[in-house]
């Protein structure tokens, strides 16, 4: 189903993050190439009980978490809607992740939902999901500080993903479906602003990897997750 122009190995399909309209504080359209995700962060006006502190009652810290979802008409096979472990799996994965983002105890109170949305899919959901989800996250914050609800920044630096393989032994970056279903390495890494990683998923879909190919694939996620961050700090502009 993908209609990308041949690209080279290490060449991130083209991506863009622009704001869409919805009611949520923060709320974006990551397109990178025919993988398109709606992410949005909203505010709750309730904190779970369990961030209350049990003596005073007084919330002691902040809360990010996600949920992801593939629209039905995400996929040429309807996908039913409904929970499923993917989803459940891939939901947690983009909440670790934004979490990394953020200092908590700097928005005591302050819960913040982040949905992702897949529109269409073709490929690297759950890595544009995170790297869209980044820009709500940073929108809703920025929401929450003007009305007061956060004092401070608690955002540490930015956090984005990218999905890398390898396929007939070449190591490629930001697999497309058809790529990702003839990858016989599949992995994505998540990374901050300063390269460190926040998580590394990889998986030998069709045999073994070398050390030596991993540190080409950590390679090539590093050099594409730098330019995601580009495309996210002009969305930020
Ligand atoms: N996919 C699908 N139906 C599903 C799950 C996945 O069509 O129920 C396709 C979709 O294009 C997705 C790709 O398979 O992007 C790869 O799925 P994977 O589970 O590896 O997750 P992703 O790469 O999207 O994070």
């Amino acid at each position: 189903m993908s209609k990308a122009k041949p690209r080279k190995r290490h060449q991130l399909r083209p991506t863009t993050i622009e704001p869409h309209r919805t009611a949520a504080a923060g709320s974006v359209i990551i397109r990178q190439g025919d993988t398109h995700v709606l992410c949005t962060a909203s505010i709750a006006s309730e904190v779970p009980r369990w961030l209350l502190d049990p003596q005073t009652g007084e919330p002691k810290r902040g809360w990010v978490t996600a949920e992801y979802n593939m629209m039905p008409g995400s996929t040429p096979d309807r996908k039913r809607r409904g929970p499923d472990s993917r989803g459940t799996e891939i939901q947690r994965l983009i909440g670790r992740v934004l979490r990394a983002a953020v200092d908590l105890d700097k928005m005591p109170g302050v819960a913040i939902t982040c949905d992702c949305d897949v529109m269409l899919a073709d490929g690297g959901t759950r890595t544009a999901s995170i790297t869209g989800a980044f820009v709500a996250l940073s929108q809703a914050i920025a929401a929450a500080r003007k009305a007061g609800l956060i004092k401070g920044n608690p955002i540490k630096g930015p956090v984005a993903a990218v999905s890398v393989g390898v396929v007939d032994g070449q190591i490629y970056t930001d697999l497309d479906y058809p790529l990702d279903v003839r990858a016989e390495v599949d992995m994505n890494v998540a990374m901050n602003h300063q390269g460190q990683f926040i998580e590394v998923q990889g998986t030998g879909e069709q045999g073994v990897f070398s050390r030596e190919q991993l540190d080409e694939l950590l390679d090539a996620a590093t050099k594409g997750i730098r330019q995601l961050m580009k495309v996210q700090r002009k969305a930020l502009s």
